[in-house]
């Protein structure tokens, strides 16, 4: 490559990287697209797609179908051209997996855990990541996401606190970059598996989408743009926290009456041991929230199972949930308006009965010029959705041409 060339794409670095996140966004598109899409002039984009194409980083595809101008033909990036890195941690275990630009999974790795302390699970993530980073050399992108449980500091890396695994006050990405020496980028799970269904799930279609997550804990994750909005720390979406009974039970996170006493796993569960007569002072007592053990996630979900083939108590103790569910799900439409809300987790994919019923009573209870408008769907990317949503979100907090030039 001559010095006058290298010198014009160092000029022109920002606007490569702008069409490439274009690009991640939103698919496949025109140059003309790209241009509204990066704010780019006409001729900035050819100038730089013409580059890029050079370079290898996207290439031409299918013409796309006229919107009353001539068809034009469409870029994308190249499958599989660069390798990124993402992992969840969930039910003591990793998953973790190397994924291209596109979302196609590569490899996929699970961990499972005998040693829970952040260290011994750092340390088995770490060894992972290493051979992944062999197996890839030639085009590895030098970043790892998290998706992890709990309240996640996404500015410092930090778990401030994760009940369900007892931990809190982690620096966990700290912690992996040492290990690894890559950034580290973490964020709640359920945000991370929000984002991956926002890019290449139920939401792929989506500007303004909410994702929720119900399993032993309840989470959101707000999307506008096809970007996370995190809020401040990390925090936007704690919606398993909002106040249901101002005089309900406590919550681990020292609340009273939260969301996810109510709607979650978990809760499922105890209203179906309530109804079936089984004593309030069992040890089932302590299956309640957040605190809970992963280990009672199956109950909850063979109960929502027996739901949808119409056992009356199963039946009964999901509609409880769900109906608390759907009121919180009214809010979050009257106040983001979204295309969609996207419900996934364990809990709703387990039966359709929960979702169904979250669904009518969210059009019952919010506004309806909103509600009719809304669409309503469960998630459609497995539990690999958490380590390709963590995979991404790092890439967009680190995104740059450079970035990507250094894979390899
Ligand atoms: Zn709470």
């Amino acid at each position: 490559m001559s010095a006058i060339k290298a010198n014009k794409i160092g000029d022109q670095k920002g606007a490569k990287a702008s069409v490439l996140q274009a690009l991640r966004l939103h698919g496949a598109n025109s140059r003309a697209h790209l241009a509204k899409l990066t704010g780019l002039s006409k001729g900035g984009v050819s100038d730089t797609v013409a580059e890029l194409l050079e370079s290898g980083f996207i290439r031409e595809t299918r013409a796309l179908p006229s919107t009353g101008g001539r068809p034009g033909i469409a870029m994308e990036l190249v499958p599989g051209s660069h390798v990124i890195f993402g992992a969840e941690y969930t039910n003591n275990e990793w998953s973790a997996a190397a994924f291209d630009l596109l979302g196609n999974e590569l490899a996929a790795v699970r961990i499972p855990l005998s040693d829970e302390s952040p260290e011994a699970a750092v340390a088995e993530l770490a060894a992972v990541f290493r051979r992944l980073e062999q197996q890839y050399a030639d085009r590895a992108v030098k970043l790892l996401g998290l998706g992890m449980p709990g309240l996640v500091d996404t500015e410092r890396g930090v778990i401030q606190s994760a009940a369900d695994i007892g931990w809190s006050d982690v620096p966990i990405g700290a912690m992996a970059k040492a290990m690894l020496g890559w950034p580290v980028v973490v964020l709640n799970r359920h945000r991370a598996r929000g984002l991956a269904e926002c890019r290449y799930g139920a939401g792929r279609e989506m500007q303004q989408m909410v994702y929720v997550g119900v399993g032993t804990g309840i989470a959101a994750g707000l999307f506008h743009g096809r970007q996370l909005i995190p809020g401040m720390v990390g925090g936007a979406g704690e919606i398993g926290h909002i106040t249901m009974e101002p005089h309900g039970d406590v919550c681990p996170c020292g609340n009273r009456g939260c969301l996810q006493l109510l709607s979650s796993g978990p809760a499922i569960v105890q209203e179906f041991e309530r109804l079936s007569g089984v004593a309030a002072d069992s040890p089932q007592q302590g299956l309640r929230g957040a605190g809970s053990p992963d280990a009672s996630l199956p109950d909850a979900e063979s109960i929502c199972r027996a739901a949808d083939l119409g056992d009356p108590v199963a039946k009964q103790a999901v509609l409880h949930a769900a109906e608390y569910l759907g009121i919180a799900l009214a809010s979050l439409v009257n106040l983001f308006n979204p295309q969609g809300l996207v419900l996934g987790g364990a809990i709703p994919a387990a039966g359709s009965l929960y979702a169904s019923v979250a669904e009518r009573v969210m059009r019952e209870r919010a506004m309806a010029p909103l509600s009719q408008g809304t669409i309503v769907r469960t998630a459609q990317i497995g539990d690999i959705g958490g380590a390709l949503g963590a995979a991404n979100y790092a890439l967009d907090k680190h995104m740059s041409l450079d970035i990507l030039t250094r894979a390899g």
